[in-house]
């Protein structure tokens, strides 16, 4: 049999020479993605609700997000992925096609490739457990552009009814380190590719606090120096793909590693949303995040100082913001010793900050607070 060369990308994965990755990934690495979270309901199939990574707020519970904001209309989609520049969107849960949520569902594909025209791509996950030929005609009709499922054994035959309707048809699932369940994901390969399947997504398996003690439990331990990858799961994905790719014909088949998911993909789209959110005195880090001088103490102090830096040091009022107890500022004009001068002289505290890209203040989550003097020593100014 032809040996197929693997190809590792600088994120960490690896796929098929020739066969390439499905189009919803190849957005989602370039952080052009957006995240669509229907709501936390699913039938908790066996199979996956003990690795399940849905944290505590949002397992079981009504809510929707669009990447990490909540939504309360249909119009708050449109809104962030625009914020992001995004490309396509991927539609996930809970189970995004119970009988509950499938009107839902519906709705969201034919309002975003309205919103947002057809070459907008939206990928869906699904269990398959609900998964019937009529769902799949529904799907197809309304625009859904790649469908993945991660069903149980006695479910892998759902997967060809989404065939032969215009829909890129795959499999997304957990490389979880264990003989018996790599024995049976080679004969999902295989079974794939024989019916037509596109390609197959396998994922290093996350270890994070809401599976992490079901895990535990199950012998799986956290990878050394990963904050949530499970130890082995690359190693067996890498011998699965080595021993089973000459054995198909078609399948794409695509290793994604945890750092692609928590790091680039991440990354990527932050930089995205950084670029269109960001204030005229915020810098843009490599990670996409936000940094910037802040001045905090008493307001009187504060009132002096902004006095200073409108009068004495001519700093146009757009680099400004004065928030009564506190002033934010570029970082570069902060690090300057005759302004950190008069800082002192009025016994105010001056730190660097990096935030989250956000302006609203319940997700602006302050990543790092530096305070100056130890910022200048760590950046050699
Ligand atoms: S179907 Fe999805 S949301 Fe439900 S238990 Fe499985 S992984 Fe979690």
């Amino acid at each position: 049999m032809k040996k197929i060369k693997i190809i590792k990308s600088k994120e960490g994965n690896f796929f098929l020479k020739k066969r390439g990755i499905p189009i919803g990934c190849q957005h989602c690495l370039k952080g052009v993605k957006g995240v669509l979270f229907l709501n936390g309901l699913c039938q908790k199939p066996q199979h996956c609700n003990w690795y399940c990574p849905l944290s505590e707020k949002r397992r079981n519970k009504k809510i929707s997000y669009i990447n990490e904001i909540m939504i309360s209309e249909k119009e708050d989609i449109i809104e962030e992925l625009d914020k992001t520049n995004a490309k396509g969107i991927s539609i996930t849960g809970g189970e995004p096609l119970t009988k509950e949520n499938l009107p839902k569902t519906i709705e969201y594909i034919e309002y975003l490739k309205n919103q947002k025209g057809e070459t907008f791509h939206i990928h869906l996950y699904t269990n398959g457990i609900s998964f019937s030929k009529e769902i799949a005609y529904k799907l197809a009709k309304a625009g859904l552009d790649e469908i993945r499922f991660h069903p149980p054994k006695e479910k892998w035959n759902c997967i060809s009814k989404a065939l032969n309707l215009d829909m890129s048809v795959g499999v997304e699932v957990p490389i979880i380190p264990n003989i018996d369940y790599i024995n049976d994901l080679q004969k999902l390969i295989l079974y794939l590719d024989d019916i037509g399947g596109e390609f197959i997504n396998l994922n290093e398996f996350e270890y994070c606090f809401p599976n992490s003690k079901s895990l535990r439990q199950r012998g799986y331990e956290l990878k050394e120096g990963s904050i949530a990858s499970v130890q082995d799961s690359e190693i067996y994905a890498l011998k699965l793909i080595k021993k089973i790719s000459s054995m198909t014909k078609n399948i794409k088949i695509h290793y994604c590693s945890i750092l692609a998911k928590d790091y680039y993909q991440l990354k990527n789209r932050y930089l995205q949303r950084a670029k269109n959110i960001k204030k005229e005195y915020e810098e843009i880090t490599e990670e996409g995040l936000l940094l910037y001088g802040i001045i905090e103490g008493n307001e009187e102090s504060l009132r002096e100082l902004l006095d200073i830096l409108i009068n004495k040091y001519n700093i146009s009022k757009n680099l400004i913001q004065n928030k009564r107890k506190s002033i934010e500022l570029p970082y570069y004009i902060l690090i300057e010793d005759p302004l950190l001068r008069e800082i002192n002289k009025l016994a105010l505290n001056a730190f660097i900050l990096e935030t989250l890209p956000f302006q609203e203040e319940e997700y602006k989550q302050i990543t790092e607070k530096t305070p100056i003097k130890l910022f200048k020593q760590e950046m050699n100014l």
